[in-house]
């Protein structure tokens, strides 16, 4: 009994000690754990951000050289199509690929835009060296949650100077074919050519993170995506719709440069990027580009080289389509571009020396079509037999003389032609259909997209038995199926 009592007493008193601690234990519990789990959103944020391809869109464009490995970390980012792809391959090759520049910025005195009277030979001097840009600048990029105080100009770095150095993409990238052509060889399961003759290609388009000034605005948005992956399907092309602004300081025709950077290190898989301005529609669903005619060439783009080269005319050919191999002259076709594209006085001042050099061109801000045909006169032997000027089809068509022909077309021609009998792409050119969409001119416009829309559409929908019933119309009718029902 007493023993019993004893132990009683050992066991209570164990039981209390026991207690205690299992009521310190789980005091530390709670209050570790608890604390911890409180502060884990926190601490978990860094790495998932760090994982995330969100990222990518608000990484600094000073810094894209991060941009693939980063990428490639991201379930996103498997080559286009594609499900199995070893990441680590990827991210591998690439953590290896980029070459920091050495900042070979060593003097204000070396801007290419210094002076008001510099030469034009100085506005693309120094654009395949590499810089690294000012602090000022990387802290310009383009941030969501910065979004509102941007709306009220709080925050909103100053206008690049003429007397800041020049603006650059990110890092210089050397050697990127023979990097792409080994990542190619380390993964055959994601040819560049789909057949000998047929290029992998991504087209690309893109428009604002802003909704559109008018809600019609979003609706052609709309349309004009639409009919891209039609044609996209039909092609076996695949197709990427950007709508961040990578890099603030290029803005508006500009935002191409970094989009464009970012894909060819992001899809070393990808041969052409084909870039489609949102305002172009396609109007031959079945054209099918000669692949085998570009073997040779870089870039492919809608003009004339009399028309750039002698007559220096900016309309000589027109960037709002072109497709841009995926190789180091086309990363330093863009390096080239770059330093005349950042909003404020430098681009104001590139415009001017655009206007004075180039034929017809009225003085406005740089415009990338300017700098382009600007830097091809001004250096026509480094890039010229890289470029083939398409005049044979319309990958270009100024919507003012197409659409009103369209009637005619259908009455004489047939899809497939995709030169002026029936044109590949129909571009509305100055229409600014995500802008402000208000006035008799902007009227005349949306009509003739729906015209454009509806003329390509008809062809999409006569393989299942349907047509508008007029180019203005949206409502359709039962037509004959290009199939019989019973095939
Ligand atoms: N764009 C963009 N973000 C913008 C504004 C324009 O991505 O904030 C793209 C869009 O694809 C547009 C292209 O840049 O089609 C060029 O602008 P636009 O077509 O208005 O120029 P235009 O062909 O009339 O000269
Ligand atoms: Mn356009």
């Amino acid at each position: 009994m007493s023993f019993l009592s004893s132990r009683n007493r050992q066991l209570r008193r164990g039981f209390f000690l026991e207690g205690k601690l299992t009521f310190l234990w789980l005091f530390f519990y709670v209050t570790f754990f608890g604390t911890a789990y409180f502060f884990t959103p926190f601490i978990s944020i860094p790495q998932i951000v760090s994982n995330s391809s969100h990222d990518v869109p608000i990484q600094p464009s000073n810094s894209s050289h991060d941009v693939p490995s980063q990428t490639l970390n991201s379930s996103h980012d498997v080559p286009t199509g594609m499900f199995n792809l070893s990441h680590e391959v990827l991210s591998e090759t690439f953590n290896s690929s980029y070459e920091m520049s050495n900042n070979s910025w060593n003097s204000i005195n070396d801007h290419p835009i210094r002076t008001s009277n510099a030469s034009h030979d100085s506005l693309i001097q120094n654009s395949n060296e590499s810089y690294d840009v000012p602090t000022e600048a990387s802290n310009s990029t383009f941030d969501i949650a910065n979004d509102q105080q941007d709306e009220n100009n709080i925050n909103e770095p100053p206008f690049r100077t003429l007397t800041d150095p020049s603006y650059t993409l990110g890092s210089k990238i050397n050697n990127w074919d023979s990097k792409r052509a080994e990542w190619l060889r380390q993964n055959p399961a994601f040819p560049n050519l789909l057949t000998p003759t047929k290029p992998r290609v991504l087209i690309v388009t893109s428009s604002s993170p802003k909704p559109c000034e008018t809600p019609i605005g979003d609706h052609y948005l709309l349309k004009s995506i639409k009919n891209k992956i039609d044609y996209s399907r039909i092609h076996g092309l695949d197709i990427f719709y950007n709508t961040a602004l990578l890099d603030e300081e290029m803005n508006s025709f500009w935002a191409k440069l970094p989009v464009l950077r970012a894909l060819f290190l992001s899809h070393p898989e990808v041969e052409f990027l084909w870039w489609m301005d949102s305002d172009a529609l396609f109007t031959d669903m079945t054209f099918e580009l000669p692949w085998d005619r570009y073997a040779q060439y870089n870039l492919i783009i809608s003009g004339s080289s009399e028309k750039v080269y002698n007559d220096k005319n900016w309309l000589g050919l027109n960037t709002g389509i072109f497709l841009l191999r995926n190789c180091q002259w086309s990363l330093d076709l863009l390096d080239a571009l770059a330093p005349m594209g950042p909003k404020g006085p430098v681009r104001d001042d590139a415009g001017k020396r655009m206007a004075e050099f180039l034929s017809n061109r009225p003085v406005f801000e740089a415009d990338d079509q300017s700098a382009l045909v600007y830097l091809l006169v001004m250096q026509r032997d480094k890039w010229d037999d890289k470029i083939y000027f398409e005049g044979a089809y319309n990958l270009h068509t100024d919507w003012s003389i197409a659409t009103e022909k369209y009637e005619e077309m259908l009455e004489n021609y047939h899809p497939g032609l995709g030169d002026w009998r029936w044109p590949l792409v129909t571009h509305f050119v100055g229409c600014k259909p995500c802008g402000n969409f208000a006035d008799d001119s902007a009227e005349h416009c949306m009509k003739q997209m729906d015209r454009a829309f509806n003329f390509g559409d008809n062809q999409i929908l006569k393989m299942y038995g349907f047509t508008h019933n007029s180019l203005e119309s949206d409502q359709v009718k039962r037509v004959e199926r290009i199939r019989n029902e019973t095939d």
